[in-house]
Order: structure tokens, then sequence, then C-alpha cells
């Protein structure tokens, strides 16, 4: 399980950077933040990857996640299989969009309406232009450390790579659009009613995770998800949720379930697709008739509504609807994951602040208590946070390779893999503050 061996991805690699930049196709795949040397993967079951070298790893990114069910989950890849035997796309309606769209608006009931589009990007993307068209306004708020895909107008304070990178944003967004976008702190109240009282008959929308993931995992305070819902309705903004990582994940109807939500617009992605390329935008339906051929809002795509896509998103959820019990056994091994992780970092004396929601959780390299912004999430040890993830990748656990990201349980975590990972957290977490 220890991997030794590391011969062909470091060939891989080095071929690899002369291809693509970086020797990604995704910045945080190049473990830049924690050092090391990315495996190279080549299979995955259940909750376990193998890299080209014929290691083994507990995997916590889950395709970040967009798997729930662990990885190659039978179901869906016989699904996928048919689907793919019976045409791979047709640029053309098929029954599959209609099964996979009922199953998400019985999840989400805020979903009058959707949309299938191919990305999180694409389908934050479009939520955008579908505010702005709608109301006639220009100005969109987010929160710093909240990340929405790589659209021009949401990279702006962006979490996951960006903030994994240090960057303030993005090169090539033009001034005059990123002027557009006003980031404030995430969970303050203040500056949320300030943004309001200003300059709220100014703004289109408001976009946040309703859970903080890309900044690791971060938690709403109840007050400041009443104050969103209430400021935008007051001042005719619609209210975005960006559930593409929290959606089918904190629950079966994702953080709108959870907290009571009642988002305008909603944005879903990762889970949707079961693994393969597929996102939605959707919710009140006065709204939605805007986006064309109904209405004036252009929003296209070859690949969208993919079936192939479609039968895999729609193999998972139909997983999900028929077995109750797994939300609960997902809370329990979490629970078991954070527990036993807090033992493990008391033991070593190393000062962490777990966080954790459901199926996705962060260890913050932090003595602060709570971490709720970005402010506080910068202020991680990172040097600490790479120490204890390359000492976890040496021992078989792949952890997300950035303090900035939630690590994913999917419910192929069982008490095997659970406690294989907690006997990696202990030596991990002494190695983290050991210099
Ligand atoms: C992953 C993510 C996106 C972007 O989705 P892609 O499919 O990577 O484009 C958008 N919003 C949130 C909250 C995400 O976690």
């Amino acid at each position: 399980m220890k991997s030794e061996s590391s011969h062909k991805s470091s060939r891989l690699r080095q071929q690899a950077e002369g291809l693509f930049p970086g020797g990604v196709n995704s910045p945080v795949r190049a473990f830049k933040a924690v050092g090391g040397e990315s495996p190279w993967l080549e299979r995955a079951s259940g909750a376990y990857v193998w890299d080209v070298d014929g290691n083994r790893y507990v995997d916590y990114v889950n395709s970040w996640g967009a798997l729930l069910l662990g990885h190659a989950e039978p179901r869906v890849v016989r699904a996928v299989q048919a689907a793919a035997a019976a045409g791979l796309g047709f640029g053309a309606s098929t029954p599959l969009e209609l099964e996979l769209g009922e199953a998400a608006r019985r999840a989400f009931p805020a979903l009058d309406m959707l949309r299938f589009v191919s990305s999180g990007t694409e389908a934050a993307m479009s939520a955008l232009r579908l505010a702005r068209g709608f109301t006639g306004r220009d100005q969109i708020v987010k929160f710093e450390g909240c990340y929405h895909g790589h659209a021009d107008s949401l990279l702006v304070e962006a979490g996951s790579g960006v903030a994994t990178l240090s960057l303030p944003g993005s090169a090539g967004v033009p001034e005059s659009v990123a002027r557009l976008t006003l980031a404030l702190p995430y969970n303050d109240r203040q500056a949320l009613a300030r943004v309001f009282a200003q300059q709220g008959s100014r703004i289109a929308g408001v976009i946040f995770e309703p859970v903080a993931g890309n900044m690791g995992c971060v938690l709403p305070d109840p007050d400041w998800l009443a104050d969103l819902r209430r400021l935008t309705r007051d001042a005719g903004a619609l209210l975005i949720v960006d559930e593409v990582m929290t959606g089918f994940r904190v629950a079966a109807g994702g953080a709108c379930q959870r907290y009571a939500l009642r988002p305008d617009l909603l944005v879903l992605g990762k889970i949707l697709g079961g693994g393969l390329p597929a996102a939605a935008y959707g919710g009140r339906r006065d709204v939605m008739q805007k986006v064309a051929p109904l209405g004036p809002v252009y929003q296209a795509g070859t690949l969208s509504g993919n079936p192939v896509a479609m039968a895999a998103g729609a193999a998972t959820l139909r997983i999900l609807a028929a077995e109750p019990d797994l939300y609960r056994r997902l809370e329990a091994a979490g629970q078991k994951l954070e527990t036993g992780l807090r033992e493990a970092a008391a033991r070593a004396g190393a000062p962490v602040c777990i966080q954790r929601v459901g199926a996705m959780l962060t260890v913050f390299f932090t003595s602060q208590p709570m971490v709720r912004d970005f402010a506080a999430a910068r202020a991680c040890d990172t040097a600490a946070f790479a120490r204890f993830h390359r000492q976890l990748l040496v021992q078989g656990v792949y952890w997300p390779p950035s303090q900035f990201e939630a690590a994913f349980i999917s419910t192929a975590h069982d008490d095997a893999e659970i406690e294989l990972t907690l006997r990696a957290a202990r030596p991990a977490l002494e190695a983290a503050y050991s210099v």
C-alpha cells in the first residue's frame, strides 16, 4: 500500500509538461501547492484509486466531488454502457433528459424549469447572464473564497485553484468586467446590508455557495442566509444558489433542503452528471422563460443533455432516491472520520480546526477555533497542510492537494477505509508541524 514506486508517473509527468501547461488539464491537479509528485491514475473502484505504478490509495478527491457512490459504481457503469451502445449523442432531444430533469426537480422543488449544460462553469455563467437579462441590471455580488467556475466575472476573489495558487484573480479578465462583480466577505451580514443599502437597485443577482467548499469547508451562518433571501427579494435582485458541489451531497435536496433555502435560480453540476460532464441551471418559471428559444437570453451547447452523461446522472439519482438510508450512512462515515481526526490531532498536539457538513470535510491547519470566511482560511498554515498531505499520500491516502478544498466521502468509504485513513492521519498530523 505504501507508494514505493513512482517511476511511470514520473515519466508521464515529464512528457505531459511539454504538452499541457503545467503538465495538467486543470490547475489543482499539478500538486503545486503541496509539492511532491502527483501520481498518475489509471483505474478506480469504490473508495480506491490505483496509479500507473500499481500503488493503491483511499480516495478523498472523488473526481472533485462529482462521485457520491464511489468509483465505477456497477449500476452507473451499466447505464453508461447501455446509453453509449445506443448512440453517443444526437444533438436532438432524448428521453433521458426528461428522466434526469424530473429527478433533479423532485430533489430540488425550486426548479420549476431547468436547462442542461456540460459544466458547472457553463451553468453558473449562464445563470448570471439570465439574471442580468431578467432584471436588466449589470451588477453581480459574490463572496470571497467562493468558486463558481472560471467565467470572467466570477474569477474575482475566487476560491479553489485561484486561492490555491494565491492569485488575486485572473489575468485576461478586463477591468471593465471585473468592476461589475462585487466580492464581499462570506458570512458578513454588515457588509451585505451595506452593499444593498448603497446600490441594491443596481444588483442583478447574488451568487453564493450555500456551504462553501472551495476555500475549504466553511459553514453558512443561518442569519446571513436569511439576510441574503430578504435583501435580494426586497431589492428585486435574484438569489442564485450554487449547489454544484453541495447538491445531492449535503442532503438529497442539497443545501436548499438542509437549510430551507428558497432560491430564484439554482446551479447544479458534479453529482448531477454521475461522474460524466453534465450540469444545469434552473429555477423560477418566470425567469427561466427568458431563456432562448422561449425568451431573449441566448444559451446553447452542442453536447448539452448528452445521452451518455444523462444516463450516468439518472442512474446515480435513481440510486439516491431508492436508498433513503444512504445519507444517514454518509453522515455516520463523516462523523467517524471527523471524530478520529480530532482525536489524532489532539494526540499529535497539532492545532487544527476541522469543519464538516455531511460528506464534505476540511482539516484547517490553524489554531483559530472556527473558519468563517476567506480571510480566516487564508491565515492557515499551508506549509503544515502540505506536509500533512505528502505524508498521507505516502501512506496510501489521496487527500485533495490544497488547504482550500474539501475532502469528499463516498458511500464506498466503509469502516475499513476510514480506519486505514485514521491510521495514516496520526503520523501525518505529527509530520505537519515538525519542521
Ligand atoms: C466545481 C464547481 C464549479 C465549477 O464546475 P466545473 O464543472 O468545474 O466547471 C462551480 N461551482 C462550484 C460551487 C463548484 O464546486
